[in-house]
């Protein structure tokens, strides 16, 4: 068996529809033609939105297109210990900072910045507070049991890495705009991007990266919707020294209006296509996989 390891990594707030099966079934086909291995994770940090029947019926429906996978399966929502000790980590070292904003402090903090900074992985690009909050401010705060998030510093990763346009990934497959081969992280494309939520105290950037690390992943693949989430990604792997997989974004399945499918579209949920009699080999035919 090569050292090839990779996975699909679904989230359980809803049924899997076309694009997903593109993505699990690009995966795995990977694997099987490096001869490596293929891993599910299941990534269900939003503890309300993620079912447990959803995690079963994709399961299910992985099973139906053919795929097999090693057991067990690993499940974020196990994990909550490892994310908040990597946050308390960085937060040590200066590298997070508490954000008790609502989203509309932070848009007005956005329309304040003099550049208009654009859209990042995670929607307007966040370019941290116009002055740091005092320690008394904020110990009064968390007095008061307000919630908040935590931002990455980008000014504090660029002070202990130095330029972080230096750090680079390998694009194995092609971003959204025919990115391919050495990939330079662009920090512009980043800024204070929150690395725990108020919510559950992690985020997926910081889970992801960390779990890709734990389970030894050197090939992420994945559509090019999360090509600007990869940058995110190279920076925590630098700030955490976790290991750099190879990136393989590929194109997204779109229906015939060319929109993206997304889990509202019921008609091509996978189990719409199942009960209406379709099989796995013809469907797996439809998306370009001749197996
Ligand atoms: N859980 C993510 C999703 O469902 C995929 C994460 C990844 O592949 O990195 O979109």
């Amino acid at each position: 068996m090569s050292d090839f390891v990779t996975r699909f990594a679904p989230s359980p707030t809803g049924r899997l529809h076309l694009g997903h099966a593109f993505s699990a079934l690009t995966a795995f086909t990977a694997a099987q033609k490096a001869g490596g291995r293929f891993l599910i994770r299941i990534e269900d940090i939003d503890t309300i939105r993620c079912k447990p029947a959803f995690e079963q019926a994709i399961l299910d429906d992985l099973a139906w297109l053919g795929l097999e996978w090693e057991t067990p399966v690993r499940r974020q929502s196990e994990h909550f210990g490892s994310y908040h000790g990597a946050i308390d980590r960085l937060a040590d070292r200066g590298l997070v900072y508490r954000c008790f904003k609502t989203r509309r402090e932070i848009l007005e903090d956005i329309a304040r910045a003099p550049h208009h900074s654009g859209e990042g992985a995670d929607g307007a690009i966040y370019p941290g507070p116009a002055s740091k909050m005092s320690e008394d401010e904020e110990a009064a705060r968390l007095a008061a049991g307000e919630p908040f998030a935590w931002r990455l510093s980008l000014a504090a990763a660029s002070a202990e890495l130095g330029d972080l346009a230096a750090l680079t990934f390998e694009e194995d497959g092609r971003g959204p705009m025919g990115e391919t081969g050495t990939i330079p992280v662009r920090p512009e494309l980043i800024g204070d991007v929150i690395i725990g939520r108020k919510d559950v105290g992690t985020s997926y950037h910081l889970a992801v990266t960390m779990d890709d690390a734990t389970q030894g992943i050197t090939h992420v693949i994945r559509g090019e919707d999360l090509f600007f989430a990869t940058a995110v990604h190279r920076l925590l792997q630098a700030l955490l020294g976790l290991p750099v997989p190879v990136y393989r974004h590929h194109r997204l399945v779109t229906g015939d209006d060319g929109k993206r499918f997304t889990k509202r579209d019921k008609s091509l949920s996978l189990q719409a296509i199942r009960d209406g009699g379709a099989n796995a080999k013809s469907l797996r035919l439809q998306l370009g996989f001749n197996w």
